[in-house]
């Protein structure tokens, strides 16, 4: 069965806290997992969350500051250490590739695993694969970022009825869906007549960025939005200063991007009680919203 969630390692923005461990994300979209920004600890939060290295196939970072990515050295020596037989892919802004050459050589350690760069140079299309195509757009913070958007085909769904109405059942489903059309006692009955079109599944993913266009076209129609909710609003000039988003800007996003379940995280360690995103996000956006807790899993909202 395939399987649609996302797995959080870790939540906190700059600086850890007893209960957050910087920022780790493992999104599972079928047979893909592509780890989000893996910031320190991440290696141990896999093993707590029940994530293995096999299960990364795609390392998708946003920027090179390090609660976003000082996991990667951890994670890439975790992959030859269990013999890891996939080729990884890895993305992260090319203007950060001098980071990166020196995140994956670390430390010493006998490289087994198959990492193939793919530095991200411009906006638009990034990769292509089972899952759909991955997209990445600019954001707006202090160092070059990008937000990345997983955007899977329209497809079509059968229509149980319709079949009936046909008399097409079993084996002869998987025909007419492998070929288009299927001979019914003399008549040709096209996929069309018995099914009807199924919306694609979006997944965006954004971190550090003060409000822009790139924000609200990542999250245009989102399934499942992650975002960074650092501040509240109480501290929104500082947000500004500091190119972060508070939970109300993110809630309003939400909203106007029509997105169905919103999760919030990189939460600033200066605040006590979480709750308080919650509520500043609601009070813009009515759907579902998650306060991402570190080992939390999210499921992808099932399809309409
Ligand atoms: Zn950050």
């Amino acid at each position: 069965m395939s399987v649609r969630e996302l797995v959080v390692l870790g939540t906190a923005s700059q600086a850890p806290t007893r209960r957050r461990n910087h920022n780790g994300y493992l999104l599972r979209w079928d047979g893909e997992g592509l780890l989000f920004d893996p910031g320190e600890g991440t290696q141990r939060q896999m093993l707590q969350a029940g994530v293995s290295a096999n299960d990364i196939t795609r390392l998708c970072l946003t920027h090179f500051h390090g609660d976003h990515c000082l996991g990667v050295p951890g994670v890439v020596q975790r992959l030859s250490l269990d013999r890891v037989a996939h080729p990884v892919r890895a993305h992260y802004p090319a203007s950060g590739r001098h980071f990166f050459e020196r995140l994956r050589h670390a430390s010493a350690f006998h490289e087994i695993a198959e990492l193939c760069e793919e530095p991200i140079e411009r906006e638009g299309w990034i990769a292509a694969g089972t899952f759909g195509e991955l997209r990445a757009r600019r954001l707006d913070h202090r160092v070059e970022t990008f937000g990345y958007r997983l955007v899977e085909p329209d497809g079509r769904r059968m229509v149980p009825e319709l079949l009936d109405r046909f008399g097409i059942s079993g084996p002869r489903v998987g025909l007419l869906q492998r070929n288009g059309t299927l001979d019914v006692d003399g008549r040709t009955v096209g996929l069309g007549e018995v099914s009807e079109p199924r919306r694609g599944q979006r997944a965006a993913f954004i971190m550090d960025t003060r409000l822009c266009d790139a924000v609200h076209e990542l999250a245009d129609g989102a399934d499942l939005l992650v975002i960074e909710a650092t501040f509240l609003a109480e501290d929104g000039s500082l947000a500004d200063e500091y190119a972060h988003l508070t939970a109300a800007q993110a809630g309003r996003v939400a909203a106007e991007c029509g997105v169905r379940k919103l999760v919030l995280t990189h939460f600033s360690q200066r605040y006590p009680h979480p709750e308080r995103f919650r509520d500043e996000a609601a009070e813009q956006f009515g759907g579902e919203i998650v306060l991402a807790e570190d080992l939390m899993r999210v499921p992808v909202p099932t399809r309409r």
